[in-house]
């Protein structure tokens, strides 16, 4: 797909409503990681153009913008969530390309995006204070108020639906937000600032500025005019970002990834859980910070979970985005070097299951085929760290307590699932284990625009999605009136 074919510019910034090319000139190229070539260039945007990008926030936010109401807001957004609609497609196509996602999963990405912008824009006008009972002779009563500007830093693995919760939530709040996508994933990032215009959003309220994180991600985050931080991505950048924050004394929502499991009880629906089991492993290539890549087994059925799992594995084929199978390839060659870390590292595991990379798929395409380990001792490396790649970790349990204690035994804390039918285990686990979401005999909910999701421990704080997130995106005024 030449960038030439994509109705927008893909190396210019939208700054102030007008698309434009970085400061410095400067491109970056765009990989498909299908095959490693490349697809044209994205503008590389630095500390001069993100300082224009949150000027021209400033300027919406102290214009019409900022003086809209949330009627208004909501409106606009989901005139832009019919546009995405539209255009879910070509989105799609775009997305397959620039970051390998096997199309129906793009499809399913750009889905949710709309989904976003519709949810945002039926939420815009039901945030509500409250009227607080106090001394005689006053009212007192809250008000919800924007942020101001909001720099958002989004990853690669996610960007519309990433986008879609982050910046949707910011705008039906009434800030001003600063875009940075990934390097590696820029695309429908731009895409959907175009519908965005389109869809009527005045100047300055949505800017967008690609570049690499080290410049333009880290002139964002250290920005001394930007409200409020919302990143997701590694936790090494995390740390960086919540830093930079701290400089500045401005509140950052965190979404770190995770070691996700899943607990699986001799008394489940096993046939029900296993497509669970696998998918929650191997989607988007296991390049899912909510991924569950640790399985946990209560021994009696761990030989017959293991045994069907290995059959679904078997199954399992890789190959380019557009062929649509059941993984592409990971992000980068970069991102097959780590994951093949990670199993190098794990060479003394045994191996109970590997899926196919497709003969003839091109040699230049970061392929890597999934794995399913098992036995794994719950304390080695492949079970504790995030790998970002589609391998999973099959551990035994004996009780509930132990399956607990190796559960919440990670450092993150991001997602976990029961398997049981004994409805007193799941109410108890449910609050047990310490992860910002718990499924109780499913995995992900369907994409849960609607639920609020974020971490605890290296996961993150803060919590996106949901009606939750509007509060993270606005700050809360006390007016107190003495009137006698
Ligand atoms: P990253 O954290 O480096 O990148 C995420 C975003 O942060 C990108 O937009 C990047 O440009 C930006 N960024 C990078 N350095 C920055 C800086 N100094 N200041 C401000 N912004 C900066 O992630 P990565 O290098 O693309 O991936 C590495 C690992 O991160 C993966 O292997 C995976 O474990 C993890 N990861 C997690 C998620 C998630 O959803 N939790 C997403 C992507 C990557």
């Amino acid at each position: 797909m030449p960038l030439s074919d994509l109705w927008f510019d893909p190396a210019l910034c939208l700054i102030d409503g007008r698309w434009q090319p970085p400061a410095s000139g400067e491109t970056l190229p765009v990989i498909n990681p299908s095959d490693g070539a490349e697809l044209g260039r994205i503008a590389r945007g630095q500390a001069q153009d993100i300082d224009a990008a949150v000027a021209a926030a400033e300027a919406a936010m102290a214009g019409d913008w900022g003086r809209s109401t949330a009627v208004e807001r909501g409106r606009l957004l989901t005139r832009l969530g019919q546009l995405v609609l539209e255009h879910v497609d070509q989105l799609a196509v775009i997305e397959a390309h620039d970051v390998g996602k096997p199309l129906t999963q793009a499809r399913n990405d750009a889905v949710a995006l709309a989904r976003y912008c519709e949810f945002y824009g039926g939420a815009a006008d039901k945030v509500m204070g409250e009227t607080i009972p106090y001394l005689d002779g006053y009212t007192v009563y809250t008000l919800r108020e924007p942020h101001g500007v909001t720099g958002h830093i989004v990853p690669w693995n996610y960007p519309m639906q990433i986008i879609g919760r982050s910046v949707g939530a910011a705008l039906a709040m009434g800030n001003a937000c600063v875009l940075k996508p990934a390097e590696e994933a820029c695309l429908t990032a731009l895409a959907f600032a175009d519908l965005a215009v389109q869809a009527g959003f005045p100047a300055g309220s949505l800017n967008v500025v690609p570049g690499l994180g080290a410049e333009a991600g880290a002139a964002l985050s250290s920005h001394k005019c930007v409200h409020h931080l919302s990143f997701t991505g590694s936790v090494a950048t995390g740390r960086l970002i919540q830093t930079a924050a701290a400089q500045n004394v401005v509140p950052v929502t965190l979404e770190l990834g995770g070691k996700s499991p899943q607990l699986v009880f001799a008394d489940a629906d096993i046939d029900a859980a296993l497509p669970f089991l696998v998918n929650a492993g191997i989607q988007n290539a296991g390049q899912t910070c909510s991924a569950s890549s640790r399985i946990l087994v209560e021994r009696s059925v761990y030989d017959r979970v293991a045994e069907e799992m290995a059959k679904r594995y078997a199954a399992l084929r890789v190959g380019p985005a557009m062929r649509d199978l059941h993984l592409g390839p990971l992000i980068s060659a970069r991102q097959k070097g780590i994951v093949s870390g990670f199993l190098d590292k794990g060479a003394d595991l045994k191996i109970l299951a590997r899926g196919e990379v497709v003969d003839d798929a091109p040699a230049g395409g970061a392929y890597i085929a999934p794995t399913l380990l098992a036995d794994v001792p719950p304390d080695h490396c492949l079970a504790q760290d995030e790998i970002f790649g589609p391998v999973q970790v099959l551990i035994p349990f004996d009780s509930e307590d132990e399956a607990v204690q190796i559960a919440n035994g990670t450092d993150y804390g991001l997602v976990s699932s029961v398997w049981s039918q004994n409805g007193a285990r799941q109410m108890r686990l449910a609050r047990k284990l310490k992860t910002g979401q718990v499924f109780l005999n499913n995995y992900g909910a369907g994409g849960g625009v609607e639920l609020p999701f974020g971490g605890r421990g290296l996961s993150g704080h803060g919590r996106e999605k949901g009606f939750e997130a509007l509060y993270g995106f606005s700050t809360l005024k006390t007016v107190a009136a003495l009137h006698g």
